[in-house]
């Protein structure tokens, strides 16, 4: 999600009910204070131990995972295969579907009951909710359910059956899954697509994005077993890696766009369309491949059956599908060159999609394929080459803000070309994190928009040239900070106060924090660590302990300190230029940390004549609760001023006690 779609949401809409709901789930709560934590006024002092993480420390004992942050060679995750039917009438907004679930259990254990997501159920009457929700929406209706060829019924009990509770229902199985083995499910179901104000997705009349449309598997990993946190409407997602086949009928007419590569264009696509399309995959400009007078059956997509289209994608390797449909879209086409996706050593491209309105043209969506391309080649070349056949940007509803899907995103509302820039690249960020790498949105929001919002800056300075949407970041983070009422970043994404502490702990103090560590490791050291962590983790469940473990790894430093200051507390960074003082031919610079943070100190001594001598007092100075240091320069030639951390890569909460002199 944007950073700017949680803050437009109202502030503060049912976190009252949330305190009654706490009990949700099983995240890792706070870390608690340990018996080591400092005490008020002393910093981080020697207490530098990270909360314990039991969950962990028993992986590493079974060795699905490592202490170096690499996968463990008893490493297990589950898979699915999904073939999915629906169809949608945008007349009474009905969507009608069925399935079949094949669950690959890859875990040692064998398994009698297994849990389904039914993310639409946030919509149920009576269903708890932590953010705004449209109202008499109705939750998903379930028809057949059945598991290994058995019809169940619904009902608590011993036997086979299943249970729905809020978004998560429970599949009681007529014979346990053993390790190694397979289960199959068949779903049917319907439901109602929620009009706009509904979070991620929904409808206006004449846009219609389909989210959350389906049965999915929960996840049960190595770590948790079962992760079965209710979606709330806050926090996000953690989802499982699978195969999709799915067909969508929808009106001849209206044009589809998925999550999948589309397997049967000749049957839904006009010969113009296909046509345009091909060319799309070559050119080295935008081709529009629907324009407004195209807009009709027989000239953007093919004539239907009875009036009716069925469209077939195919989708690989990822933890879920959606997609959106308009008669009124417009169709604009490119491809990106990512670099050699699948290992063959030959450059590959994808393809970029834009469909919007004609009227977004006033939120120039004309140029949103020129914005998707860059994004793509700019995160193939930072991170890892895009892996997917395509990335799409949709005009949706305007509650969709800026929302990701695999391959997909949805972005209503207006923007300046700023504004439509940023949200593009930050929701294209997201096929790295948590598309691609799978970690869990829920307890863990900033691994994937801290991430991402970090991953944007980039994007955007290379768009922009110079753009300093770091500074944005930490600005952002520094006045949520001074203000109070900040939590610290290893908190569970429902579990914040207020929507203004959840999404400075997801998206502006864990960009700062990432921009701190590049100064700390250097950018070289940095860049291979986060990439390294990406590549680690590529379609895995990374842990926050896998990326602190990788990062140490390939930078060979013991960076708990920093994990600790920065992710587990609230703690502020204050570096200060105390005293400045002769001493025979030497200044002597005492630096004091006034803050509980702790930091190495990276000095700038600029001289007469313009030369600049840069030192760094490394950060374990302050560990055992010192507070001021005295460094010696030599007085020679003339010192005409001092700096702590010129670069400003440290978000410092008063930066005008840094500079000598004042
Ligand atoms: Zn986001």
């Amino acid at each position: 999600m944007d950073s700017r779609t949680f803050t437009r949401r109202s502030p503060l809409a049912g976190f009252v009910f949330l305190m009654a709901t706490s009990a949700c789930g099983g995240g890792r709560a706070a870390p608690p204070v340990t018996a080591a934590s400092p005490g008020a006024g002393n910093p981080a002092g020697s207490s530098v131990v990270l909360p314990a993480d039991v969950a962990f420390d028993r992986a590493v004992a079974r060795g699905t995972r490592t202490t170096t942050g690499a996968p463990g060679p008893k490493y297990w995750q589950q898979w699915t295969d999904y073939r999915l039917e629906a169809e949608l009438n945008p007349i009474s907004k009905r969507l009608t579907g069925q399935g079949t679930l094949t669950y690959h259990n890859r875990s040692p254990v064998a398994l009698a009951e297994v849990y389904v997501q039914l993310l639409h159920n946030l919509f149920a009457p009576g269903a708890r909710h932590n953010t705004d929700v449209p109202w008499s929406v109705e939750g998903v209706e379930l028809g057949r359910v059945a598991a290994q060829g058995q019809q169940l019924k619904p009902g608590e009990g011993d036997g086979a059956g299943y249970q729905v509770d809020g978004t998560i229902m429970q599949i009681r199985l007529p014979r346990p899954i053993p390790a190694g083995g397979s289960a199959t499910m068949e779903l049917g179901w319907k439901l109602r697509i929620p009009p706009d104000g509904a979070p991620r997705g929904g409808q206006d009349g004449e846009t219609y994005y389909i989210n959350y449309w389906y049965p999915q598997m929960a996840v049960y990993d190595d770590l948790s077993g079962w992760q079965i946190d209710q979606y709330l409407g806050n926090a996000e997602f953690y989802m499982g890696y699978g195969n999709y086949d799915v067909a969508l009928t929808l009106p001849e007419g209206w044009l589809v766009t998925s999550t999948g590569a589309l397997t049967n264009a000749a049957q839904v696509l006009s010969v113009q369309t296909r046509a345009r399309l091909d060319s799309a995959s070559r050119a080295t400009g935008i081709v529009r491949v629907v324009g407004e007078a195209d807009r009709k059956a027989g000239t953007s997509t093919a004539q239907g059956t009875s009036g009716k289209l069925t469209w077939r994608f195919r989708a690989d390797s990822v933890r879920d599908v959606s997609w959106a449909t308009s008669a009124k879209y417009l169709w604009d086409a490119t491809n990106a060159a990512v670099g050699d996706a699948n290992g063959d050593g030959r450059a590959d491209t994808a393809a970029i999609h834009a469909f919007y309105r004609p009227e977004l043209r006033a939120s120039h969506w004309d140029q949103s394929a020129r914005y998707s391309r860059h994004s793509v080649e700019f995160f193939s070349r930072y991170l890892l080459p895009y892996p997917y056949p395509h990335m799409t940007a949709v005009d949706g509803p305007t509650s969709c803000g800026g929302m990701e899907y695999p391959m997909m995103t949805c972005i209503g509302g207006q923007w300046d070309t700023l504004g439509l820039y940023e949200v593009t690249t930050h929701e294209i960020g997201h096929m790295w994190f948590p598309m691609l790498v799978g970690s869990d949105e829920k307890r863990h929001a900033w691994m994937d928009e801290g991430l991402t919002q970090f991953d944007q800056s980039q994007a955007m300075d290379d768009f922009f040239k110079g753009f300093d949407d770091e500074e944005r970041n930490r600005r952002n983070y520094l006045s949520f900070a001074e203000s109070g009422g900040e939590v610290e970043l290893m908190h569970h994404g429902d579990r914040y106060p207020t929507y203004g502490a959840y999404g400075v702990a997801s998206y502006y103090k864990p960009a700062s924090v990432l921009v701190a560590l590049r100064g700390v490791l250097g950018e070289e050291t940095f860049h291979k660590a986060f990439r390294e962590y990406a590549r680690r983790w590529l379609y895995k469940h990374p842990s926050p302990a896998d990326l602190f473990n990788t990062f140490e790894d390939v930078s060979g430093q013991d960076l708990s300190w920093f994990w600790r200051s920065w992710l587990y507390e609230t703690w502020k960074l204050d570096q200060a230029i105390d005293t400045v003082r002769t001493a025979g031919d030497s200044l002597e610079v005492v630096v004091e940390n006034r803050g509980r943070a702790i930091m190495p100190v990276r000095l700038a001594v600029t001289r007469t004549g313009g030369q600049v001598d840069s030192m760094t007092v490394p950060a374990n100075i302050w560990f055992g609760g010192e507070r001021r240091r005295t460094i010696r320069v030599a007085r020679q030639p003339l010192v005409k001023s001092i700096e702590i951390d010129p670069e400003k890569d440290f978000p410092d909460i008063d930066r005008s006690n840094q500079v000598w002199p004042r």
